[in-house]
C-alpha cells in the first residue's frame, strides 16, 4: 500500500508550461541530502489543485508547482541542481 503519493511522471504535463526540456528526465539534485536522481523518482502529491515532489532519499520538499488565474507558481528551493539533459 501506498501513502496516496504519484511519481515525478505526474509531473511532466504541468511543468511542460515552464520547461521545453523533458523535465521528468532531468536529473535533480536534493539541496536537503544531496541526493541525485531523475525527477521521474520524485514522490508527488496533491493533483489536481497543484503538485508537491518530496525527495525519495529524505522526503525533504523538492518543488511545489501552483496554477491560479493570476499565473503559474513554481518554488524549486528544494532543488540544488536541476541537469536537463539533450537527447543524443
Ligand atoms: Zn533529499
Amino acid at each position: 500500500m501506498t501513502d496516496g503519493h504519484l511519481d515525478g511522471n505526474a509531473l511532466a504535463g504541468p511543468l511542460s508550461t515552464v520547461f521545453t526540456a523533458e523535465v521528468t528526465t532531468a536529473v535533480a539534485a536534493c539541496a536537503g541530502c544531496g541526493r541525485s536522481g531523475p525527477l521521474a523518482a520524485a514522490r508527488v502529491y496533491g493533483a489536481p489543485m497543484g503538485y508537491v515532489a518530496r525527495c525519495p532519499g529524505c522526503d525533504q520538499v523538492l518543488l511545489r508547482y501552483a496554477e491560479a488565474p493570476a499565473g503559474t507558481t513554481l518554488d524549486m528551493r528544494g532543488i540544488a541542481t536541476l541537469r536537463l539533459t539533450t537527447a543524443d
